[in-house]
């Protein structure tokens, strides 16, 4: 339980409700900011200004996804509010303030570097990687139904890398019955996506590789599939690029080639806001109460 534990919640979307309820559930004491035009009330959360908060009682400070922007402006769809997390601000907590993020960019680096407060970016955990992995891998199939012809049972699909999204995608789409080939640099990389009755190549031999291809699905957050591979396309290729902006596809060459390329960032909140708020809210909830019983017990 968090019980009597201050939180200050700064905006966000749809997925931030559910980290709300998580803690309301556990009984923590809720400062809700960038949530004024959002009709639904929550039992003991309060809705305040960014200027209205008592920061000198907050044991956590929760951002959305992703964080702030290079100015310190939290987004937020619930409100016309501008909202901007200020050193001042984090200088107030009490020293043991802990700032949650999905990601983290200079302004963040930098704000907690000067406060001396420790930041936790959820998104580079193994686990909400993997959890999050799900939703992105069902969005990547709506993604690809709505944008070919053709079935997914019996096309033939290239993933690019085996990391966390790529493993999911990769056995995703073997299960719906399509012939999945998945590139990747690492020998133990290669092993294991034979060990999965997939048939592996290696990103060198990426061009050779794109002849006959359908679909191409990229995980890979680097230049991987440029004008020399997409020219080995035929013309119907459906390229989906997941990697974070700006992802991994040369588009502009896809775009005079003919050939359909789609950056498609964000599926879990757009395909699922729901589970995926309930991914970051277990996770984050577990991490608070932790850090709570350890302060108790020091
Ligand atoms: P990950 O576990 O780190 O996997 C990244 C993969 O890319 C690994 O297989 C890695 O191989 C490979 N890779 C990285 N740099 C490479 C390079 N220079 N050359 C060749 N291979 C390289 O990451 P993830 O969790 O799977 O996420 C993949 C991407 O999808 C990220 O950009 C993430 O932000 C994004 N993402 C997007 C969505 C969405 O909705 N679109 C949702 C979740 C995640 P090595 O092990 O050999 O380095």
């Amino acid at each position: 339980m968090l019980t009597g534990m201050h939180i200050a919640v700064i905006g966000g979307d749809a997925r931030q409700l559910e980290v709300i309820r998580k803690l309301i559930e556990l009984d923590a004491k809720l400062s809700l900011v960038g949530f004024d035009q959002l009709d639904h009330g929550f039992t003991g959360a309060s809705k305040e200004q960014i200027d209205e908060v008592d920061f000198s009682t907050v044991g956590a400070i929760i951002l959305p996804v992703p964080g702030t922007n290079l100015e310190g402006q939290v987004d937020t769809i619930f409100s016309n509010e501008k909202i901007v997390l200020t050193e001042e601000m984090v200088k107030n907590t009490p020293n043991h303030c802990t700032i949650y993020s999905g990601i983290t960019n200079d302004y963040l680096d930098k704000l907690v570097n000067a406060t001396n407060r420790n930041l936790v970016q959820l998104f580079e955990r193994d686990d909400v990687a993997i959890y999050n992995a799900i939703p992105t891998v069902e969005g990547t199939i709506m993604m690809v139904i709505q944008h070919t012809d053709i079935t997914i049972h019996n096309s033939k699909v290239a993933v690019l890398g085996l990391g966390r999204v790529g493993m999911s995608v990769a056995r995703t789409f073997s299960a719906l019955g399509a012939n999945v080939r998945v590139g990747a640099r690492k020998t133990e990389h290669i092993a294991r996506i034979f060990e999965m009755g997939l048939t592996p190549f290696s990103l060198n031999d990426l061009s050779s590789n794109m002849a006959d291809v359908d679909v191409v699905i990229n995980t890979i957050p680097h230049l991987i599939v440029t004008s020399d591979v997409i020219a080995k396309m035929p013309n119907h290729t459906l390229i989906i690029d997941l990697a974070s902006k700006p992802g991994g596809t040369d588009f502009r060459y896809a775009e005079k080639r003919g050939i359909k390329a789609l950056l498609a960032p964000g599926l879990p909140g757009i395909v699922a806001p729901k589970t995926a708020g309930q991914i970051v809210a277990n996770v984050l909830s577990q991490l608070l109460e932790k850090g709570l019983e350890r302060r108790k017990e020091n």
